[in-house]
């Protein structure tokens, strides 16, 4: 199993990283991929890429993280480090995305979406995207970008229709927690119709806890509770054989 969003260079995970990935290849999760959140974390994930083989990163500015005093006169230079601080190692953008739910503006929250977009349609390179009450401006502003180079929606819930609207725009599903939770019905239902060949697994760690487990720090090992819904929703499929294939056709990432 791969966990494509698991964030293990928060502070939270560096006095026991050893033992966290070790727990999680006992139970057959076998590689992992760090989104960026902000400049301060994205040297961690590069030193943890560099001392585990099975640890890939993104870098990106996700919204939550963003000062609430950011500016458009700001962004340029954000853009500008961001991309001097991407090299060959660095295999997609984000988590970037846009969130009606935080203080922060959301035209200021587009802009820098947009600027993103941009950069990893210049590069070639996918995304990972957050979204919060927002699918409606995800969806329209990766359409005006023309973006091509697809990628992951974390943590997606929604139906069937905004599953589809993603999977046209060359995305594929993260499929996290949510689903462990008997709220997590509809979901499963707009999973099950688009197909599995849209779906990567994920836990988000620390956050987003499975279903049983409220209340403590998410690991990647229990990315086990979530392959196990979906194997009862995809009887008789090889849940974990499509989904890798399914990160590493987005992310161009060597066999694991
Ligand atoms: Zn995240």
């Amino acid at each position: 199993m791969i966990d494509s969003h698991c964030h293990l260079d928060l502070a939270c995970f560096s006095d026991d990283i050893d033992a966290v990935i070790s727990r999680a290849l006992d139970v057959g999760v076998g590689h992992f991929i760090i989104p960026g959140i902000d400049p301060t974390h994205w040297q961690q994930s590069q030193t943890l890429a560099q001392r585990y083989p099975q640890i890939s990163y993104t870098l990106g500015y996700h919204p939550f993280f963003l000062p609430l005093s950011l500016t458009h006169a700001d962004i340029p230079a954000l853009i500008d480090s961001l991309k001097l601080a991407i090299s060959t190692s660095c295999i997609g953008i984000g988590e970037i995305g846009i969130d009606r739910t935080l203080a922060l503006s959301i035209d200021i929250q587009i802009e820098m979406f947009d600027a993103q977009v941009g950069l990893a349609q210049q590069l070639g390179l996918p995304l990972i995207i957050h979204h919060r009450k927002s699918h409606d401006l995800i969806i329209g502003r990766l359409k005006q970008a023309k973006f091509s180079f697809g990628g992951i929606i974390h943590a997606f819930s929604g139906n069937q229709a905004i599953a589809q609207a993603y999977i046209d725009l060359g995305f594929c599903l993260g499929v996290g927690g949510t689903i462990t939770y008997p709220r997590g019905d509809k979901t499963r239902q707009a999973l099950l119709a688009v197909g599995l060949e849209h779906c990567v697994l994920e836990t988000d760690s620390p956050d987003m806890p499975m279903h049983g487990r409220q209340g403590q720090r998410n690991e990647p090992q229990y990315l086990v509770d979530v392959l196990k819904v979906l194997e009862r929703t995809f009887v008789g499929h090889d849940v974990v054989g499509k989904t890798n294939e399914n990160v590493q056709r987005l992310f161009s990432l060597a066999v694991i």
